[in-house]
Formats: C-alpha cells, sequence, structure tokens
C-alpha cells in the first residue's frame, strides 16, 4: 500500500515537520538532511522518501527497504548546549515517541533495543521492527547540528522480510493488517513534539526511555569490532551509555557509537 499523501505531507501546528522535503528516491533521508543542513535549514525540518538507493545503520551497515512500504524519514535537530547531552537526549525522544506512535496506532507491545532500534519480543525470541540513526552536521570542526532518522517497516509483507534482514519484521507481518504510513507518522511527529518541548525546557528523557528499553537486567551479549562479550544488562548511564556486568564481576560501559546488542 503506498500511500501517495506521503508525498504532500506537512503538519501545520508544532515544530517537528512543519517544513517538509519529499522525494520519491534518495541516496538516504539522513544524507539528504546532512547536506541541507549545512545550507541553514531550520530545527523541525522534515524529510520524507519512498525509497532509500543507500540507507544507512550504524558503521555504514545497510538499511534495505521495499519502496513504497516503509516509513522512511529523517527530522533536522538544533540541540541547545551543551551538545552532546542534547543530542542524546534527542535520539532518546525519538525512541520513546516512535515506540509509543507504534503502540498508539497499531496496538502491539514494542520496545527498544539499546541503543535505538525498535523491537517486538516474544519470550527470548525478538525481531527489529525499526532503526533510528542519528548523525552529527558538523560545521568546520564543530558539530553544528543533528539529523535524526527513522526507518519503519510497515506494510513489508512477510514473504518480503528475508530480503531486509534475518531477524527484520514489519507492522503488517505482526498484525496481518496493513497501515497509513501518514497516520504512524503524524501520531510520531505529535508525541515528539511534546517531548522535544520538554527537553528544551530542561528535562531528561532519560527515565522514560529507560522504561522503553528491551533486556535490562537480562543476560545479554555485546559485540564490537573488536571483541564479543556476555554479562547481564545492568542499566544505561544519563548519556545513554550501557553498562554490562560481566561473568567475573567487572563492569564495563559502552558508548553508542560501536557496539551491536543481542540476546
Ligand atoms: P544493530 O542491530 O547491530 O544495532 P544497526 O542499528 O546499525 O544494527 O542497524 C543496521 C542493521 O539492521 C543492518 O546491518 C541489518 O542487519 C539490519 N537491517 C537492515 N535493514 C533492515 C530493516 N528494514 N529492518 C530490520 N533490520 C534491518
Amino acid at each position: 500500500m503506498a500511500d501517495s499523501l506521503l508525498s504532500h505531507y506537512r503538519r501545520n501546528k508544532g515544530l517537528l515537520g512543519t517544513q517538509v522535503l519529499y522525494r520519491a528516491q534518495v541516496p538516504s533521508t539522513n544524507t539528504l538532511l546532512l547536506e541541507a543542513g549545512e545550507r541553514g535549514l531550520p530545527e523541525g525540518f522534515l524529510a520524507l522518501a519512498d525509497f532509500q538507493i543507500a540507507g544507512r545503520g550504524r558503521l555504514s551497515r545497510k538499511w534495505v527497504a521495499p519502496a513504497g512500504t516503509c516509513l522512511l524519514m529523517s527530522l533536522l535537530f538544533r540541540p541547545l548546549p551543551p551538545f552532546n547531552r542534547s543530542a542524546a537526549y534527542i535520539t532518546m525522544v525519538c525512541g520513546i515517541a516512535l515506540a509509543d506512535a507504534v503502540r498508539e496506532v497499531t496496538g502491539l507491545s514494542v520496545w527498544i533495543k539499546w541503543p535505538n532500534d525498535l523491537i517486538v519480543t516474544r519470550g527470548d525470541n525478538w525481531r527489529k521492527v525499526a532503526g533510528i540513526l542519528s548523525e552529527v552536521g558538523m560545521v568546520g570542526r564543530q558539530p553544528d547540528f543533528l539529523v535524526a532518522g527513522i526507518g519503519l517497516n510497515v506494510n513489508v509483507s512477510r514473504n518480503m522480510l528475508p530480503e531486509l534482514d534475518p531477524l527484520a519484521t514489519s507492522l503488517q507481518a505482526e498484525t496481518g493488517r496493513t497501515f497509513s504510513r501518514v497516520v504512524l507518522l503524524d501520531a510520531f511527529l505529535e508525541r515528539a513534539d511534546v517531548l522535544y518541548a520538554q527537553v528544551r525546557d530542561g528535562w531528561s528523557p532519560h527515565s522514560l526511555w529507560v522504561e522503553n528499553l528491551a533486556w535490562l537486567g537480562k543476560a545479554v551479549q555485546v559485540s564490537t569490532p573488536t571483541e564479543n562479550l556476555t554479562g547481564i544488562a545492568e542499566g544505561v548511564e544519563l548519556d545513554g551509555s550501557l553498562l554490562l556486568r560481566l561473568t567475573d564481576g567487572t563492569r564495563r560501559c559502552f558508548s553508542v557509537g560501536d557496539v551491536s546488542l543481542r540476546i
């Protein structure tokens, strides 16, 4: 179901999504906004696409989505100082808002897989329904703006999922129903707007984010480019880093950039 209204989407209230750039096809919506951000595009600018030729995950991993079936979008933020803390909060806000929007529209029970994926769990089995990729826009040597990209697998039929990833799922595959991407987008932006206004007023989304995280207190596997570790996911620091208690009792802290989490 390619809801053509996506190409005309625009919100008439709030900060996020009142200015929109839609493209049928882009390299990636993040790339579009990282380039446009350097030209001074305002905060809240939204990029939407029906297809990404070069969708990205972290560390240049690929994000794959069949044309017209998924919500592929990026938002431009201009974080208040201190930049790093605001950027971490914005990524948390996007995760919480996306989880809430999916719950509200579909009734599905979803969780955030640290640091930034949305998953559906059944016992110890899990499947990824969305990913969030935050990237920093630099001006000179200074971080200047943040682009938060979201790929949500909406109307991807079961038989197409293996093309995405062995652990991918979609809202359609989970519920047997199709959904309007516009309705999901509206629900997400509505929630993100409220939370982001609170962040700009000094509120920390950390506790709410923690409530949405999967697997806290459970045995997990953490892989970095250089090592694979098993331990208990004890918690997350205020900046979003993951605290892992190893089997020998030592504690390790992992920042968001280079780490994958599995159960
Ligand atoms: P991780 O799950 O290790 O944290 P990322 O957050 O960087 O990984 O997401 C990128 C990974 O997501 C890719 O390497 C691929 O395995 C998987 N992937 C790619 N496209 C999709 C999709 N549409 N749905 C679910 N998973 C995907």
